[in-house]
């Protein structure tokens, strides 16, 4: 049971800072926050995601490269070139690891505004600390697993941020629901997204990447959306523009 309600925990707060702090405040700049809230999101996100831990800015660069080339030469991630999902992670990683170490040139027009903690990026990085996450987890699996099954859990675990990542890239690019035909193959995956708290409308981010609520439709749900219009009104991060819907 604790396994249970921990890695459904871990799931929330993992995707919850993924689309949060890395997505929806780093990429697209839907809101702002000051320098000392940044640094909290920063420590909170290598606690989270712990061996699974990617850098702000990388994936900021990342991003933007995917609305940049959605399913065209240059996407960083599209199951158009790879079609499985384990091929797209895979792609990811390459993609990612050559933005992270410099191997990839990157326009300064896509770094622009990108948060940057670079030592702290080389500490949560280094494989020492990632080894480290992963005996953690393993001490937690096997001080509180009550059943063999249980321990199937533990890869998803180490690799959660990664995993969540690659979920929504691949998924939301192969199966769901239309409601703006796009030359891009963005779809919405769930009608009610209980699973990724409102980054699932993936084809209504792709329309107007710019707005900050995703749910578009009467049956739609952006949890993260009104979690922000609450950090707004405790002047915990700032709109940039004050959402229109
Ligand atoms: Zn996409
Ligand atoms: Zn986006």
């Amino acid at each position: 049971m604790v396994i249970i309600v921990f890695f459904i925990l871990h799931w929330y707060a993992s995707f919850f800072l993924q689309s949060f702090f890395y997505h929806r405040y780093t990429a697209h700049r839907h809101f702002t926050m000051s320098r000392a809230t940044e640094k909290f999101f920063y420590i909170a996100s290598f606690i989270v995601h712990g061996s699974s831990y990617m850098s702000p800015f990388t994936y900021g660069v990342l991003h933007r490269l995917h609305h940049m080339y959605t399913d065209v030469e240059g996407d960083p991630h599209s199951p158009a070139f790879h079609p499985g999902f384990w091929q797209t992670m895979w792609q990811t990683r390459n993609s990612y690891h050559g933005i992270y170490t410099g191997k990839t040139m990157v326009d300064e027009k896509l770094r622009k505004d990108l948060p940057q903690w670079p030592v702290f990026d080389k500490i949560a990085h280094n494989w020492i600390i990632r080894v480290l996450w992963i005996g953690l987890y393993i001490l937690f699996y096997s001080s509180f697993a009550t059943a063999w099954w249980q321990y199937l859990l533990l890869p998803f675990t180490i690799i959660m941020c990664t995993l969540q990542g690659t979920m929504i890239n691949w998924w939301a690019h192969k199966y769901g629901y239309v409601n703006y035909p796009m030359d891009n193959t963005s779809k919405n995956i769930l009608p009610v997204d209980f699973l990724f708290i409102g980054d699932a409308y993936h084809n209504n981010h792709h329309k107007f990447p710019g707005r900050a609520k995703n749910a578009h439709r009467w049956f739609e749900i952006d949890p993260i959306y009104h979690v922000t219009c609450l950090l707004n009104k405790l002047h915990i991060v700032k709109w940039k523009s004050q959402p229109s819907n």
